[in-house]
């Protein structure tokens, strides 16, 4: 590994015929950050926020939040951090939201759903997130989104944000806002979101769970749960051209990123991005540089 990582270091993620991608990693913590450097990463390709919400008491603050947000952005020292905004649910429960049990929560309401309706766990976040920016290279990332309501509302979101923070005279910026393809809805309808925002990232765990309606998480049917499924292949493929076609970013953020017997596929599609757990960085990155 240390050879690897050596031989790779500082190094373009370029194949032989010149086609450039970047390779960035998965993270749920900030004590993470210290493995995207140690393997090299381009950038942090999904900082799943929930780890700031689980096992507590109360709601986080948006100070304690600015925090986190701008040490992860420090530590990655202007290289691209992409935040995701909370994805709970019925599934991932937090006691002081005292969300409702439902019996399909994967189906339910969570992660952009349950932000749009609880206004007050989506502002503060969003808030941190605008002020954080100003010390970093930082996108936000939007889960669970099915339709084009669902981006219009954030952006206005993010708009009364921007507007409270300015008459609060705190600095903040509005950085890229992109967002998460992981139902079929959203892959099937691709051109019309690409036009609202600046990137996608798809979700290939949830993705493959809605489009083979097969519970990611049911080991009884883990031979039905493919996420190399040709529709799951096809809808990402979908969702790529979409993005370009507006001239707009895409990256595989799922597990199925770190497959190296897809990464020519990938490349084929014109994925801009592979966003990996941090232990399989170099591999992918090894991977480009053979094809
Ligand atoms: C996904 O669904 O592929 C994804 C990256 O998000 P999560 O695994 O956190 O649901
Ligand atoms: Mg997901």
């Amino acid at each position: 590994k240390s050879q690897l990582l050596k031989s790779l270091k500082g190094k373009e993620n370029v194949t032989a015929d010149g086609r450039k991608i970047d390779i960035f990693a998965n993270i749920g913590n900030v004590s993470d950050v210290a493995r995207v450097l140690e393997n090299d990463a381009g950038g942090i390709g999904l900082f799943r926020s929930e780890f700031l919400y689980l096992e507590r008491e109360t709601i986080p603050s948006e100070a304690e939040q600015f925090h986190v947000y701008r040490q992860v952005l420090q530590l990655m020292a202007g290289k691209r951090v992409i935040i995701r905004t909370v994805d709970l649910g019925a599934d991932k429960q937090a006691s002081y939201l005292k969300l409702e049990a439902e019996a399909n929560p994967a189906l339910g309401c969570r992660g952009i759903r349950l932000c749009l309706k609880r206004p007050e766990i989506f502002k503060p976040q969003l808030r941190a997130l605008l002020r954080a920016a100003v010390y970093g290279n930082l996108a936000i990332l939007y889960p669970m989104i099915t339709d084009r309501t669902e981006v219009e509302q954030v952006l206005e979101l993010v708009q009364e944000a921007a507007k409270e923070l300015e008459a609060d005279g705190v600095p903040y910026r509005i950085p890229e806002q992109g967002i998460m393809i992981e139902t079929p809805a959203s892959a099937m309808i691709s051109d019309e979101l690409a036009e609202l925002v600046d990137f996608f990232s798809i979700g290939t765990n949830d993705l493959a769970q809605y489009a083979l309606a097969a519970d990611r998480q049911n080991e009884s049917i883990g031979e039905l749960y493919d996420p190399r499924h040709r529709a799951v292949l096809a809808m990402i493929r979908m969702a790529a051209e979409n993005a370009h076609r507006f001239g707009k970013r895409v990256g595989i953020c799922g597990e199925l990123a770190s497959d190296t017997d897809l990464t020519e596929e990938f490349l084929r599609m014109g994925i801009d991005e592979l966003s990996v757990a941090p232990g399989m960085v170099l591999k992918v990155r090894k991977r480009v540089r053979e094809l």
